[in-house]
């Protein structure tokens, strides 16, 4: 089995802000809560754009994404920064959309002017809830009225493309707060959300405080009950399950993430951003605010790893993010892309999900039922494939 590849029509670029102001109890990402380096690693992360300058060859940016940590701990001029990088290294003609993840305390009126010299617009903003005691549950750095107010206030300076993050399965979350918090999201006429599932990841202040007695335990039950009246919620009231974790009202998608589960490239830039060439090739930055930035600033080379993927790697990957997107597994894509005889495998592997009403296949697409949405990775994982099945 080998790979077809095709010279892709767009690309991303993903910045990682690696600063917050306090750590949240659940969060497993790169961060540090000393804003020391700042500087430096700004000034590592520009120059890192003009190191990269060969990664996305002629393929134009579409999107680009300040994810963190905290992006919204930049100034304006920061951005600028930033994005004068990029623009001056990489072809930005076609530029649809720049989304700035933000937290709610940092969203004054001020700041929300401020960004309207910069290229940004469109706001991901990290509500988690709207209610004070899972704010207090999460130690989030904003409060329940910080958050609505945050909205309000990027509506009223003119930023329409909003998404915001939320958060069930908390303990102490009923299912009516959890309605009412999806109610909001209808009520602030948000275009687009993402709602995950509370996770206690292992090795963060969640983790330890539950294992120590100190924090209710997070109730599986609990978010898969959560995660039906989600779906259930969402299309009552007008938007599209895109994605698992993903809800937009008609076309509002999220560009920058639909294009990575269409397995477009992207370069990530900062200390454990990912990239993706579009064809074979992953690699990630070193997750250590030091290490990146000394690697850059004084021996001109990001300290990155590599992995090359394997044609099996690759399908399992699409087969893993299609299904959990309302497009679905195209077999088509999988012959053109791969062989016949591998789209046959795929489909045969689906029969004994269909059977369970966890997949319909509509023509030549597979697409999980609401049933099978709560299943999705695993029931990706079982159809993975490895050369003893071809
Ligand atoms: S603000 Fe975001 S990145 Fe920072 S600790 Fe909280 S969840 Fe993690």
């Amino acid at each position: 089995m080998s790979l077809h590849s095709t010279q892709p029509a767009a690309a991303g670029i993903y910045l990682h802000i690696p600063f917050c102001r306090q750590a949240c109890v659940y969060c497993n990402f790169h961060f540090s809560t000393s804003l020391r380096y700042k500087d430096d690693v700004l000034r590592a992360m520009a120059l890192e754009i003009e190191l990269q300058r060969n990664y996305l060859g002629d393929t134009p940016v579409q999107t680009v994404y300040f994810g963190g940590g905290t992006p919204s701990l930049l100034t304006a001029d920061e951005i600028l920064r930033l994005f004068d990088a990029i623009q001056r290294t990489f072809r930005v003609d076609e530029l649809k959309e720049v989304t700035l993840e933000a937290n709610p305390d940092d969203l004054n009126i001020g700041y929300i002017r401020s960004l309207r010299s910069t290229p940004v617009n469109r706001f991901s903003i990290g509500i988690q809830s709207f209610r004070q005691p899972d704010l207090e549950y999460m130690k989030r750095a904003h409060n329940a009225q910080q958050a609505e107010a945050a909205i309000k206030g990027a509506q009223d300076v003119g930023f329409e493309k909003l998404s915001i993050d939320l958060i069930y399965g908390v303990p102490g979350m009923t299912d009516n707060h959890w309605r009412e918090n999806l109610d909001k999201v209808r009520q602030l006429q948000i275009p687009h959300f993402s709602a995950y599932a509370l996770t206690v990841e292992e090795r963060t202040a969640l983790h330890h405080a539950i294992a120590h007695n100190k924090a209710v335990p997070v109730d599986a039950a609990q978010a898969a009950g959560q995660f039906g009246i989600l779906m259930d919620t969402a299309r009552a009231m007008g938007y599209e399950h895109y994605e698992i974790s993903n809800l937009a009202l008609p076309r509002q998608y999220a560009i920058h993430n639909t294009n990575y589960w269409r397995g477009l490239p992207y370069l990530g830039i900062g200390p454990s951003a990912h990239s993706f060439d579009g064809l074979h090739r992953r690699a990630w930055n070193v997750s250590n605010n030091i290490v990146y930035t000394k690697a850059i600033l004084e021996d001109n080379k990001p300290s990155r790893e590599e992995e090359v993927l394997s044609p099996f790697d690759h399908l399992n990957e699409y087969i893993m993010t299609s299904l959990r997107t309302q497009w679905g597994c195209d077999l088509d894509h999988i012959a053109r892309n791969w062989d016949e005889t591998t789209a046959t495998v795929v489909e045969k592997g689906s029969h004994l999900f269909q059977e369970k009403h966890w997949m319909v296949q509509d023509g030549r697409v597979l697409k999980l039922t609401d049933q099978g949405k709560y299943f999705a990775d695993r029931i990706a994982g079982d159809m993975f494939l490895s050369g003893d099945d071809l």
